[in-house]
């Protein structure tokens, strides 16, 4: 270790799954000492994602470490660095996401595309995250937070703010253009709208029920539609723009299937489909002939590099995107998890590693 702060303990807190299927056990477990490339952050914040409770239960593809200790939204303060740290100096304020290190050497990874890379390490799902006071993280890949910025505040943006940010650039839109947000009255979804309104973006909100319509207005969404309510879904999204045309690009962020299907319908030609949300063993249904003859985009977009995640941090120093959140003491993280199980949760939940 190159350098450190002399006050830190050798025991910490931490929340580790130590089964498939959890639950999360309170405990403490011994801090971590940083490789050569590597810091050590004392995490303050930790947001708590959908992907921590699917990270718990086992229930993706790609298996987890275990114990593992989950988080990928952690917001705190570099206390040691590694010997070849050159670029971050302690007391420098970071977040650890989702993306916890990457090779750098890679194809991937040297076209700035490094969530692609096949040596990815994953904060909270192959090494340990931010669920614990002292977390290690590779010292590229932390995002510099600066340091008049909120950590308990932005501690969201370090998975949601930069997933629905690189959407809407994967989309291609551009200012002055349309931009259909499916779940828009969603966590995910009101960054989303937020994002899309500082971008220079037109709003269409879809989501269900009038609470959810009531967001998208308050967040400057031009337009609402229900599907809970309307008769004719692709119909009312075309119309709510001037021309009639439909969106220049639909950003997928519905934990349901039948949202991926009706996206193409109404999306305008030459415009994009932009998947981010991943309901359970969903498909992605769409007529090969308009796809073709319309000249519809239809992408994926996960997370986002390092540059995705300064810009989207950026926006949100700027004031430019809130996120509501509530904070409880990470002793009481299963609780949340038990909410999120529950479908529970109303807007994101923020844990704070002191308590
Ligand atoms: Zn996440
Ligand atoms: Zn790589």
């Amino acid at each position: 270790m190159a350098a450190a702060v002399d006050n830190i303990p050798k025991e910490q807190w931490a929340q580790v799954v130590e089964q498939k299927g959890g639950p999360a056990v309170y405990k403490q477990i011994p801090v971590q000492t940083p490789g050569p490339d590597e810091v050590l952050v004392n995490v303050k914040y930790s947001g708590v994602c959908h992907t921590d409770l699917h990270a718990m239960m086992g229930d993706w593809p790609i298996p987890t470490k275990l114990p593992l200790v989950g988080g990928h939204e952690g917001a705190g303060v570099v206390v040691a660095k590694g010997s070849a740290v050159s670029e971050l100096e302690l007391g420098d304020h970071v977040g650890i996401k989702w993306l916890n290190g990457s090779c750098l050497a890679c194809t991937f990874c040297m076209q700035a595309d490094e969530p692609l890379c096949p040596h990815a390490l994953l904060s909270g799902y192959t090494v340990d995250g931010s669920f614990q006071q002292y977390a290690i993280a590779k010292a590229a890949h932390v995002a510099r937070i600066p340091k008049e910025v909120d950590l308990e505040a932005v501690a969201p943006v370090l998975c949601a703010g930069i997933t629905v940010y690189k959407g809407l650039k994967e989309s291609g839109a551009r200012p002055g253009q349309w931009v259909a947000i499916v779940g828009a009255g969603g966590g995910l979804g009101s960054m989303a709208v937020q994002y899309a309104k500082a971008m220079g973006l037109h709003v269409i909100g879809i989501d269900g029920g009038d609470e959810k319509g009531e967001s998208v207005r308050s967040l400057g969404g031009s337009a609402y539609v229900d599907y809970t309510a309307t008769k004719d879904l692709v119909a009312d999204v075309k119309a709510a723009t001037p021309d009639g045309l439909g969106p220049h690009a639909v950003l997928l962020l519905a934990v349901s299937e039948t949202p991926f299907q009706q996206a193409t319908a109404y999306v305008r030609s030459r415009g994009a489909v932009i998947c981010i949300g991943m309901p359970a063993n969903a498909y992605f249904r769409a007529p090969v002939f308009d796809t073709v003859v319309r000249m519809i985009t239809i992408k994926g977009s996960y997370v986002g590099n390092r540059q995705d995640t300064q810009e989207a941090l950026d926006f949100f120093a700027r004031g430019l995107v809130k996120v509501p959140y509530k904070t409880v003491g990470l002793s009481k993280l299963q609780e949340v998890y038990d909410l999120m199980h529950q479908g529970k949760i109303v807007g994101r939940y923020v844990v704070d590693t002191s308590k």
